[in-house]
Order: C-alpha cells, then structure tokens, then sequence
C-alpha cells in the first residue's frame, strides 16, 4: 500500500513496516496482560500515518485508541470501526462538546471546567456520556490537580451524567526505570483513586508497560514503543524497527583539498572527496543540529554527513563508497535497522519521538505487511 506521491519523482522513500507495528503491539499486549493494550496515535501516529497504523492495529485486536486533538480524533473516526474508542487527550476546547457526541470520540476530561461542560452537554441530550478523567500525579502538565479533586469529593453531583471509564494520569520519568519519580507517582495515584468512586484505571505509557506490573492498572497507552522507539533509556532495545528512510542522490562531485561545503562553507576538505547530494533536509525534518554529525548508510557502509544541512538537501562523503555505487538517483539509508531512530536521535541531541513525529510531508511513502 502506498500512499502520496510518486516513488521515481520523490526525493526519498519512507517505509513504514506495518507487521512490525503489529509485532511490537503484541509485545506490548503480552507484558502489560491483564491489563488491556491501547495504542496512541496522536500526531498522525507519530509521523508514521494514523490511518494505517490503526487499521493494522485494529485487525491485531486493538479496540482504545488515543489521540491528543479534537480535529485528529474527527479525523480518524471514519477509518476505524465503531467498536473501537478513540479518546481524545486534550479534552473540549470550550464549547466543542457536541463534535465529541456528534463524532463518537471520547473526552478525556483534564481540569473542572472540562468536566463542568461535559456534564452540561450530558444534561442538554439527556443522556449519560462516557469519560476519561485525567489526574495529576506530579508531572504538572494535565489532569486535575490537589484542590480540584478535593472540591469533587465536596460535590455529590461532580460527575452527574458522565460514565467515568477510566481515571489515568501520566509518568513523567517511566524511560528511567530507577527514577524515584516513578513509585512517588505511582504512590499518589493509588492514593488518589483510593479516595474516588471505583472505576478502572490508566497510567502506563510505553516505557511504563516495562515498570512492574502494578504500573499497568487496567489499560496502558503505548505510543513511542509500538513504532519502534526504545522504551527503555540504556537497554537494550526490545522493539522491531518499524520505519526505513532512504534519501535520493541527486548527483556527485568530486570536490579538492581546500574546497567548502554547504552554507557558511562549515565544512573544508583537508583530501580529495567525492559528495553526494541527498534530496532530505531539514525542512523535511532531517534535523539541522546534525549539519557534519549525521549519518548515512550506503551500501552497508556508515558515510558522514558533512556541511550544514540545507532545507532540502544534504551532503555526504561518499568517498569510501565505489563511485558506481553512488550516482544520480541512488538510494541512501538514513534510518534503517542498522542505524534506527534512537540512534539518528542521540546525534541531533533529541530524542526518537521528535525525529519521527518531524518526518516530512515530501517523502513518498510506502506501508509493508499487514
Ligand atoms: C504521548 C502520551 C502517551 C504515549 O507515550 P509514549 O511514551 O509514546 O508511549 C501516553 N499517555 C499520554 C497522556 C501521552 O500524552
């Protein structure tokens, strides 16, 4: 299945390997067992495409899915069954309620005035709505915090017409499996739910599912791992990796001892060199804090990348490479299995999650498996 483009005129092929995403969901499934398994698209799937990914993870028996805008879960409902959730993170911009009603999509209700609203469209349609009540446990970012949980236990009619399906909150350091954060986390979140009506429960992120069991609850929310991410920071990586990008050379040159490279000439060869010209650059969200650390693989070969990368190219010293092997039109690997998202990642001093979720629109994309 391929979607934009043209593979011959695009400047580079992004493949999405769809049985790996179905592979590392049941990975996923198996750990976190009992508890059941969602999968977060948010932000088209991290990049990788929200349709598909769902589609693949529906048929592997996946029924919760998370996204974090409004117009996202509006825009994926269609392509997934009615059996299915999707939840919403953000919750209801103000006044947008009835998009939630009108397109099946679950609210996860994050601050008093959210739950106020969903309560107030409940009463206007007469009928009970399900939710997900966000919680802070100490990241500081979503969720309800100390006060209004305190004026929710004061208030019997708090959640008058909502069906509350889960309460979740959010690990702010799970990647860090020592991090003290975690069990204080984990600690006032127990403590919390102890103290509200009984409901199930949410809290696992894909580092998370590799926490021990009592992290898990009843449902965990994968993103970053089902797409091929490390979840754990350090170890090894238990995931199949799921996306290959290969760039397209435009042409090569061979360039003197002397001569420059790229803007502000930030890269001087001391030797001849042969450059290859890639049609990736940063406006393609090939990062530019790699300009003269990146990498390539050509040929099983690691290339570096050299000069400061432009908006829709880069370039690399090819010269170790048979210039045969590398001419108009040839494929580069930019991220593969043998140089995969982390490690593209460590040398832009990003993490995996900004690489992918910046792959570019321009890139001709393809979907394997499932
Ligand atoms: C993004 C997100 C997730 C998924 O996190 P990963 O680290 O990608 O597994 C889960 N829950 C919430 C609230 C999120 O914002």
């Amino acid at each position: 299945m391929s979607t934009n483009g043209h593979k011959n005129r695009s400047g580079a092929i992004l493949t999405v390997d769809l049985d790996a995403v179905r592979a590392n969901y049941r990975l996923l499934r198996a750990r976190a067992a009992p508890a059941a398994c969602s999968a977060v698209l948010k932000s088209d799937a991290y990049g990788l495409g929200a349709v598909p990914v769902a589609a693949a993870l529906y048929a592997e028996g996946c029924r919760h899915f998370f996204v974090a805008h409004l117009d996202e879960g509006i825009a994926l409902r269609p392509h997934v069954p009615a059996d299915a959730a999707i939840f919403v993170l953000h919750g209801p911009p103000l006044g947008t309620e009835a998009d939630f009603t009108d397109h099946q999509l679950t609210p996860v209700l994050n601050s008093t005035q959210q739950v106020a609203g969903w309560r107030a469209h409940a009463r206007a349609l007469g009928r009970t709505l399900a939710a997900v009540i966000q919680v802070d446990s100490g990241m500081s970012r979503m969720g309800m915090a100390p006060a209004e949980i305190d004026a929710w236990l004061a208030d019997p009619h708090f959640l008058d017409g909502i069906d509350m399906q889960y309460l979740m909150s959010h690990l702010a350091c799970a990647e860090q499996p020592d991090n003290p954060m975690n069990a204080l986390q984990l600690e006032r979140f127990k403590a919390i739910r102890a103290r509200l009506p009984a409901c199930p429960a949410s809290f696992a992120n894909s580092s998370g599912v590799f926490l021990p069991a009592d992290y898990h609850f009843d449902l965990v929310r994968p993103g970053a791992a089902l797409y091929g991410i490390a979840p754990i920071a350090g170890a090894a990586n238990p995931m199949r990796p799921v996306v290959r990008l290969q760039g397209k050379v435009l042409q090569t040159r061979t360039i003197e001892p002397g001569e420059h490279v790229g803007y502000s000439r930030r890269y001087t060869a001391s030797e001849t060199r042969q450059v290859a010209t890639v049609a990736v650059g940063y406006a393609d969200g090939w990062l530019r804090s790699m300009s003269n650390i990146g990498v390539a693989i050509v040929d099983g070969v690691r290339v570096p990348q050299i000069g400061a990368i432009s908006m829709d190219s880069i370039t690399l010293d090819v010269s170790a490479i048979p210039s045969e092997r590398v001419e108009a039109g040839s494929l580069v690997d930019l991220i593969c299995a043998e140089h995969p998202v982390d490690a593209v990642a460590s040398l832009a001093n990003t993490i995996g999650y900004e690489v992918l979720s910046n792959l570019g629109r321009r890139y001709y994309r393809e979907y394997t498996g499932a």
